[in-house]
């Protein structure tokens, strides 16, 4: 992530009730003489399965009511999650509950990242059918909270618990982040009275990882076009084939130690003018700070999400951006002088720089590659002085200052006319 996320009470006191009736579900049906048979058999399977949350601490005064909600409470029930689970079954006993204590190791390694990979992972062409089965249960239970898991299933009977209080939560959580702490480029919220649409992505994708698909370490509201069009269902544990360890990556929620803003920078550099296409001049190359030990991070962040190159493919945009804030904090103080003096230009620059980073960050789009921007122009100017051509570009823009200054005021003028008198 580019821009830190903060863990959300609730969800961490919520969502791990419902990993702990998921995988009591596949106990129940990891059971001796359980068969895929058996599963299918409702009348036979609700029972079995109420008698196995009342083995557990947190289900136990209402296990009748949570067996029913999960075999047979939605329209699709069947084919969505009792079928799988059947397909489950169909491997011998001693290889289920191998497969439920290897789920069980993931999750606690997520709340406690280290050197080490995680054991489940399904992948399609790999995977048995009594995998896929599992992965499938898993998968779609994930769905039941679009509407909302029912507040029986959580001890203390809370109230229900929808994707759309997580969402809410994480914007109370997070009052100064505006956009998308993956690419910091653009909102990932679109809201209406009493709703946040956004769109949550699953780091680990759930069609891989589907155990980790209600963990709440790994489920972080970000922009749809990150979410669905970059990362999809790519896997963060695979680096150009190789596969990597957890500390190899940046993971949402581990605090500001793992937020790329204040452990990277991004280096302006010229491109290689033998470069195919016929674009920019300069390009982005996102970098480890100073005394960061970035390991493989970075490369996997990229892989994943491509900032690099959709910055990059911005750039244009991006210096329109910090050119339009130059020139609108040259029009306020009008100083042709200024825009003409090294000394001066530089000094302009690093206020709008360290002012980006410290009030724009994480709230503008573009924040993060605009502060790096801005640097490159301090570099540029106290190299070449008046050569600079961001030096170049300011004094012709003030030439005609005086001229545009005539132009707003009439515009002033004709904004205020829009207005129909009363
Ligand atoms: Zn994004």
């Amino acid at each position: 992530m580019i821009h830190q996320v903060s863990k959300l009470k609730d969800a961490n006191r919520i969502l791990p009730y419902v990993m702990v009736l998921q995988i009591a579900v596949l106990e129940a049906a990891a059971q001796e003489h359980i068969t895929p048979e058996t599963i299918l058999d409702l009348r036979v399977f609700v029972p079995i399965l109420e008698d196995h949350l009342n083995t557990k601490r947190c289900f136990r005064d209402r296990s009748e009511i949570i067996a029913r909600w999960i075999m047979t409470g939605k329209k699709d029930i069947r084919k969505s999650l009792v079928e799988p689970l059947s397909r489950f079954a169909n491997t011998p006993v001693a290889e289920r509950i191998r497969f439920i204590d290897a789920i069980r190791d993931d999750i606690l390694l997520l709340y406690h990242p280290r050197d080490a990979e995680f054991k489940v992972a399904i992948l399609r062409n790999e995977a048995g059918d009594w995998k896929k089965g599992a992965r499938d249960f898993l998968y779609e239970f994930y769905d039941l909270w679009q509407t909302g898991f029912p507040g029986y299933i959580f001890p203390r009977s809370r109230q229900k618990y929808a994707r759309q209080d997580f969402v809410q939560e994480f914007e109370k959580c997070n009052p100064d982040l505006f956009i998308c702490a993956v690419c910091d480029g653009a909102a990932y919220t679109t809201k209406t009275a009493g709703h946040v649409y956004t769109s949550v992505d699953h780091f680990f994708p759930r069609s891989i990882y589907p155990h980790l698909s209600c963990h709440p370490l790994n489920l972080v509201p970000i922009c749809s076009c990150c979410n669905s069009f970059i990362k999809g269902d790519n896997d963060p544990m695979i680096l150009d084939d190789r596969p990597l360890q957890l500390i190899d990556l940046i993971l949402p929620y581990q605090g500001s130690d793992n937020a790329l803003r204040q452990k990277a920078y991004i280096a302006v550099v010229k491109r290689n003018p033998r470069h195919p296409k016929p674009e920019h001049p300069m390009q982005l190359e996102l970098k480890p700070a100073r005394d960061f030990d970035a390991g493989n991070k970075i490369a996997a962040f990229n892989k994943l999400y491509d900032v690099n190159g959709r910055w990059n493919a911005s750039l244009d945009e991006i210096e329109d951006h910090v050119f339009r804030r130059l020139t609108q904090y040259l029009a306020i103080i009008d100083s042709a002088n200024l825009a003409s003096d090294p000394d001066a230009l530089i000094r302009l620059l690093k206020t709008l720089m360290a002012q980006t980073d410290l009030e724009n960050m994480g709230k503008d789009s573009f924040a993060f590659p605009m502060v790096w921007l801005l640097k490159s122009y301090i570099d540029q100017v106290e190299n070449q002085r008046e050569n600079a051509p961001i030096l170049k570009a300011l004094t012709d823009w003030a030439k005609h200052n005086s001229q545009r200054c005539k132009l707003l005021e009439v515009h002033s003028e004709v904004i205020k006319q829009r207005v129909p008198d009363d």
